[in-house]
């Protein structure tokens, strides 16, 4: 089978980039489109075609699904890279895109949907065999007895989540009995105003746990691999700071034993493309929270310990293709990193748009940078901050580490204020270096 012919490229910024990169290689045309705010960006500059689909705000251009699906006509394109964000993990814009005749990469529309429903994913990962947080095994009703008694089995402290929820909002966390039932009608409330769906279900809140994920791919033919695990601990507001593939300190066998359970409930669901299954990591067990189906911001951590593209891949199994190789084709080595340099106040948090006047990318064996930014690049205010991402390898962590302090000392951007400072300062951190860290280590850190 052929590889696509053109693909539209429906993202911005550095993954926009990322992906007309694998096209290039590949041979593909691309087409970017782009927002009025954005016609300066790098990708746009070096894509075959572009299309300007909208005004600066997000809802008026890259979530325009008909103005995204009227360019990939315009344009004759055979397919559609959603990127992550935006509309990468829409069922309904995967649906149009079919619809419309072109290939959505991704997985399928219902696939997406089973996932991005909380409820119905932690459901197939069971049958799956994949180990889920103890819970209500579904949504709560209206029987506020049966709520008490399965908080009860569970025992506290407690979360209630909304099944509809993402992006850390959706969730609280609950201490006692007394505060469980108005907790639950808080959510329930909060959910419907925010998400449109009022369901809500309880889980076992787990009180340190690291964020361990596992990469797979699949063909949506059969065949599915995984490609080892990531660690994503260092988080702000549920917001990843920075990145390591291998995860650190996990003993084999369970890293084995749920890397293998990720890759059945992938061939049990008839999974197509990249994806990852995050699980939060307590005391030598591993526990699903949700599956991201599409690929994410610290995929080249993982590329680089695999030698693995999986931009590439993804780009091969939309046109049809089955996978290119097999599990015991996958070898890991090395130890890679991934310091997400975010456009933002170092002290507020709050984003610091403008011009780049200098940027300086670090070099050297070993040293990766994923970002749009040039010098005179203008960053605009309406969209993500994340301006680079630089990913550092070695063959031990030690080695990948080094390479990243030196790679942070070497970068240079001017004009905007970034978060560097507190990257430099996280690799000097003694806790990190030794691996391993919980989920609110940089936010404890960050308050002393
Ligand atoms: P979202 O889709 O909003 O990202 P997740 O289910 O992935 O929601 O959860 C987001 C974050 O909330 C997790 O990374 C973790 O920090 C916290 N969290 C979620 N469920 C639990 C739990 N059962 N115990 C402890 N923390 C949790």
């Amino acid at each position: 089978m052929a590889i696509l012919e053109k693909v539209l490229i429906a993202n911005r910024g550095e993954i926009a980039l990322r992906v007309l990169r694998a096209c290039k290689e590949l041979g593909i045309r691309t087409v970017a489109v782009h927002s009025k705010a954005d016609s300066e960006l790098m990708h746009v500059r070096l894509a075959d075609e572009s299309v300007c689909i909208g005004p600066a705000p997000s809802i008026e251009s890259y979530l325009n699904v008909p103005a995204i699906i009227s360019a990939a006509e315009i344009t004759n394109a055979s397919a559609i890279h959603p990127g992550y964000g935006f509309l990468a993990e829409n069922a309904d814009f995967a649906d149009q895109v079919e619809k419309s005749g072109f290939a959505f990469i991704g997985p399928r529309a219902d696939t997406i949907r089973l996932m991005g429903d909380k409820v119905s994913a932690i459901d197939a990962m069971k049958k799956a065999g994949v180990p889920t947080v103890p819970g209500s095994d579904g949504p709560l009703t209206d029987d506020q007895e049966r709520t008490l008694d399965i908080a009860r089995g569970i025992g506290f402290p407690v979360i209630v989540k909304a099944a509809a929820g993402g992006g850390g909002r959706g969730m609280r966390v609950v201490h006692n009995e007394a505060a469980l039932l108005n907790s639950v009608q808080v959510t329930q409330s909060e959910a419907a105003a925010a998400f449109g769906s009022d369901v809500v279900y309880l889980e076992k809140f787990l009180q340190k746990p690291r964020h361990v994920e596992v990469q797979v791919i699949a063909d949506g033919q059969g065949n599915a691999i995984h490609l080892g695990d990531r660690d994503c601990s260092l988080q702000r507001r549920h917001q990843k700071v920075l990145e390591e593939a291998p995860a650190p300190n996990i003993p084999e066998d369970l890293r084995q034993q749920v890397a293998e359970a990720c890759v059945n409930a992938c061939i049990e669901i008839g999974y197509r493309g990249a994806g990852t299954f995050e699980f939060l990591y307590e005391d030598g067990g591993f526990y699903f929270i949700e599956m991201n189906t599409r690929v994410q911001v610290e995929h080249p951590v993982t590329e680089m310990i695999t030698g693995i593209d999986i931009v590439k891949e993804q780009l091969r199994i939309a046109a049809g293709m089955p996978l290119s190789f097999r599990q015991e084709d996958i070898e890991l080595h090395g130890h890679a990193f991934e310091c997400r340099i975010n456009a933002e106040d170092p002290h507020t948090f709050l984003p610091s748009p403008g011009k780049v006047t200098t940027f300086h990318a670090p070099g050297g064996l070993g040293v990766r940078v994923d970002s749009h930014l040039y010098d005179g690049y203008t960053v605009p205010p309406f969209y993500d901050s994340l301006i680079a991402k630089i990913i550092t390898f070695g063959e031990s962590r030690e080695v990948a580490l080094a390479r990243m302090r030196g790679a942070l000392d070497e970068l240079v951007v001017e004009g905007i204020r970034t978060n560097t400072a507190l990257h430099r300062d996280l690799v000097l951190d003694r806790s990190f270096q030794a691996g391993g860290v919980s989920i609110h280590y940089l936010e404890s850190k960050l308050e002393d």
